[in-house]
């Protein structure tokens, strides 16, 4: 073949795909093209066009997918710890958020993008205010993200009107060829009323948009519900026409078979984020329960008030784990298809499993590496596709991202940000954080 432009050759990589027909590889080659995957297959240098990289020291995945977050969150990180969720929201994170500006939620959000990428993230799904700037923060970095301006039926720090806000960032954004895709997220049942609902999903059946919602994220929540609308939060959604739009449902811990019946009748998806649930003693996620109803689940960060640090691979362990010990079954899930949950499974959530999510010729080239340099990830036998999926899911966490691509552009080279400088956006993003901070005087207590 001859080189090209746009044109780029991993060779000789340890590849896990995660597409089922060929889901590894162990010395193999994967060929980009205009940010495409057009090749994937056993090293033959004969294929091999445009720049070629060695990838022998590597492992090669799909980028991973973020679910679930809010970039804005480390301007609040070590805020509030400690507390209960209506504690930790209605004490510590809506007063400070008060004080969020336009230029703040930009400088958290950037930070975010650091701490994402460096952690292997290509792919995430934002909620909240000030959606512009966290769009434009999403560009900077390179990452894909698909945002979700938060309506609520109160004024939100951004504007008195939060779905004109939604309604205008979508028009902005819809139909654009850039990595960002506009959805519109009500916060939650218990922050947004039926008519503001109704106004969410009549823009998103209009428009055909996702709707990110937290969902029976806390029994207070479901016990409120049916008190004030004699139904469960799932329920209660249905009746009102939400669930006719797409929608993706974060946590959705306290969810009954009958509200699994009622999600998987209409495709709702699923993004369970153990780390911030077991951090608010939230409750229970009970993964099987959703898989026996054919309902796509998805791992997750949640935002950094509520989980501290961006570490997909560390959470994924951790969530499993408590699966197996839960349901005491070691056998409830094994390796390959725990890391369907940050990948292929999770693009499924996002409803972009044509083009993410696995490396299959066709889709984007978005691709998280993993390199070999801490001692947790030896001994390596690669042309075991169990020990190298084990090393991931079980050995490995972000410290072992050593290059992130999207779109076949690295962002991320040998541990090196390549769009963004990193010491300007944490000294940006320290100073935000300083500023708001002294609104709710965090100093003096
Ligand atoms: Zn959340």
């Amino acid at each position: 073949m001859n080189a090209g432009a746009g044109q780029t050759t991993l060779m000789r990589g340890t590849i896990i795909t995660m597409c089922d027909d060929l889901p590894f590889l162990h010395d193999g080659m994967i060929v980009i093209e205009d940010g495409k995957i057009v090749h994937v297959g056993p090293a033959d240098p004969e294929r091999a066009v445009g720049e070629v990289i060695d990838c022998s020291e590597l492992i090669v995945l799909p980028g991973f997918i973020n679910t679930h977050t809010h970039t804005h969150s480390p301007l609040l990180r070590g805020v509030a710890d400690d507390q209960t969720l209506m504690d930790w929201l209605t004490k510590s994170m809506w007063p400070a958020e008060k004080h969020i500006t336009a230029t703040h939620a930009r400088n958290g959000a950037l930070l975010s993008c650091l701490e994402l990428i460096e952690s292997g993230v290509t792919t995430y799904a934002d909620q909240y205010y000030f959606s512009e700037e966290v769009a434009q923060a999403a560009v900077e970095s390179g990452q894909r993200a698909l945002v979700a301006p938060t309506v609520f039926s109160r004024p939100t720090p951004e504007s008195d009107d939060p779905i004109g806000v939604a309604r205008r960032f979508i028009e902005r954004h819809l139909g654009d060829d850039s990595r960002i895709e506009p959805c519109i997220g009500p916060h939650a049942i218990y922050s947004c009323s039926t008519e503001t609902l109704q106004a969410v999903r009549d823009i998103a059946l209009e428009y055909d948009v996702l709707v990110h919602i937290h969902l029976s994220e806390t029994q207070q929540e479901n016990d409120d519900c049916m008190r004030q609308h004699g139904v469960s939060p799932t329920r209660y959604l249905e009746q009102i026409g939400l669930l006719d739009a797409r929608v993706l449902a974060a946590h959705c811990v306290h969810i009954s078979e009958d509200d699994r019946q009622i999600l998987a009748r209409h495709n709702v998806k699923v993004s369970h984020n153990p780390i911030s649930n077991f951090k608010l003693v939230s409750g229970w996620f009970d993964y099987p329960a959703f898989r026996r109803h054919g309902l796509d689940v998805s791992v997750a960060l949640d935002g950094v008030q509520s989980n501290n640090s961006f570490n997909l691979l560390a959470d994924l362990k951790t969530g499993i784990l408590v699966q197996k010990t839960l349901h005491n079954d070691p056998t409830l899930l094994d390796a390959y298809e725990a890391l369907k949950l940050i990948t292929i499974d999770a693009a499924r959530c996002l409803f972009r499993e044509h083009e993410l999510g696995s490396l299959e010729v066709g889709k984007c080239a978005d691709l998280t590496f993993l390199d070999l340099s801490r001692a947790a990830m030896h001994p390596l036998h690669r042309n075991s596709f169990r020990q190298v999926v084990s090393a991931v899911v079980y050995a490995a966490n972000g410290a072992d991202v050593s290059d992130v691509m999207v779109q076949g552009e690295f962002i991320y080279r040998h541990r090196r940000h390549v769009r963004l400088d990193r010491s300007t956006v944490i000294a940006n993003a320290a100073e935000s954080s300083r500023q708001i901070l002294e609104h709710i005087d965090f100093f003096s207590r």
